[in-house]
């Protein structure tokens, strides 16, 4: 095992590019020293969060007082048209992986940032492609009883941004996707990829966001129309931004800070409430200093 840092700035951490720093935090490459970890955590009566690459976490601007375990397990193994990765593995390197052994339909997910574990977590999903369409199985830890079991992607009770873990806290350490042969050449995956890259390109900002901010109140309703729709495009906090490009992301301009882009998210939300009675709720979760995860 390598040793736990000290007072890492977790500005380097997170997509954001915002928060204060984290009195311990390790980097976990092989998960057999995560249940080590988690026992560092209970001795020392700290909170602990398990963080992937950040591209959906607002830390604090005064940090976190526990220990953060930056998951970059990178294992993947592909049987036919069975996967199985570690948790840390990025989505990305999942997409080319596949991709290149002519599976199919990951392609859809070509620009989707993040971990396997994020997106379990999360049930991320792109282009008409949820985890939940194409996840088997997980093997997750229980922190609090330290038990391991691989249990059936239905257990998760995956939806819309959700999932069970957000209430039961496990960890998922593997994951098995159910892919499929392609149809489709590797010339013609490739073309639907770069479509895919061009038009995330062209309807989202560059720069430094959790992507969408907030949750789709419903299909109908987009969130970053009804931002637009309340005259907010372009609105400013200090130097936190809503993008003029895409009305549900928040960017952080250089230099922001957490409180800025809280204080906009709040604005955006107030005034979608104001104007249309709709609540917005983040799909940013925000982690407070001491370990409680919160939305907006
Ligand atoms: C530019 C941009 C575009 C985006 N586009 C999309 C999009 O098209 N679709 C979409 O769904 N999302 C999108 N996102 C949001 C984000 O990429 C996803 O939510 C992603 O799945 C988060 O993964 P992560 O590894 O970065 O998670 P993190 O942000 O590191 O963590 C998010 C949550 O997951 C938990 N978690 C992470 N790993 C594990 C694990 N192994 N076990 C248990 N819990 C875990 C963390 O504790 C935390 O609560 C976008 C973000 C950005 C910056």
């Amino acid at each position: 095992m390598q040793d736990i840092k000290l007072k890492e700035d977790l500005k380097n951490h997170c997509t954001f590019q915002v928060g204060g720093e984290a009195d311990f935090f390790y980097e976990l490459s092989d998960l057999k020293d995560l249940p080590l970890l988690l026992k560092f955590a209970k001795m020392k009566k700290i909170p602990y969060f398990i963080l992937g690459k950040g591209s959906n976490i607002l830390f604090d601007d005064k940090g976190f007082r526990g220990l953060v375990i930056k998951n970059i397990s990178e294992n993947i193994t592909i049987k036919t048209t069975t996967v199985e990765v570690d948790s840390g593995v990025s989505v990305s390197k999942l997409v080319m992986e596949t991709v290149k052994k002519g599976l199919s339909p990951l392609e859809k997910w070509m620009g989707l940032p993040g971990t396997v574990g994020g997106a379990i977590y999360g049930n991320a999903g792109c282009n008409g492609l949820e985890t939940k369409d194409i996840l088997k199985s997980v093997t997750l830890l229980n922190p609090k009883t330290g038990k391991i079991k691989k249990v059936s992607a239905k257990y998760l009770a995956l939806k819309y941004r959700s999932s069970k873990l957000k209430k039961s806290n496990e960890i998922v350490l593997k994951a098995v996707f159910q892919l499929k042969k392609s149809k489709l050449s590797s010339t013609e995956q490739k073309k639907i990829m770069a479509e895919l890259s061009q038009n995330r390109l062209q309807k989202q900002p560059l720069g430094l966001s959790s992507g969408s901010f907030f949750k789709n109140p419903s299909l109908k309703n987009p969130a970053g129309m009804l931002i637009d729709k309340a005259g907010l495009k372009g609105k400013k906090v200090g130097k936190a931004q809503i993008s003029e490009k895409h009305g549900n992301f928040l960017l952080n301009l250089g230099g922001a800070t957490s409180t800025d882009i809280l204080k906009l998210a709040k604005l955006a939300k107030q005034q979608v409430k104001a104007k249309f009675g709709l609540a917005l709720i983040s799909e940013v979760q925000i982690l407070d200093p001491k370990g409680k995860r919160k939305l907006v």
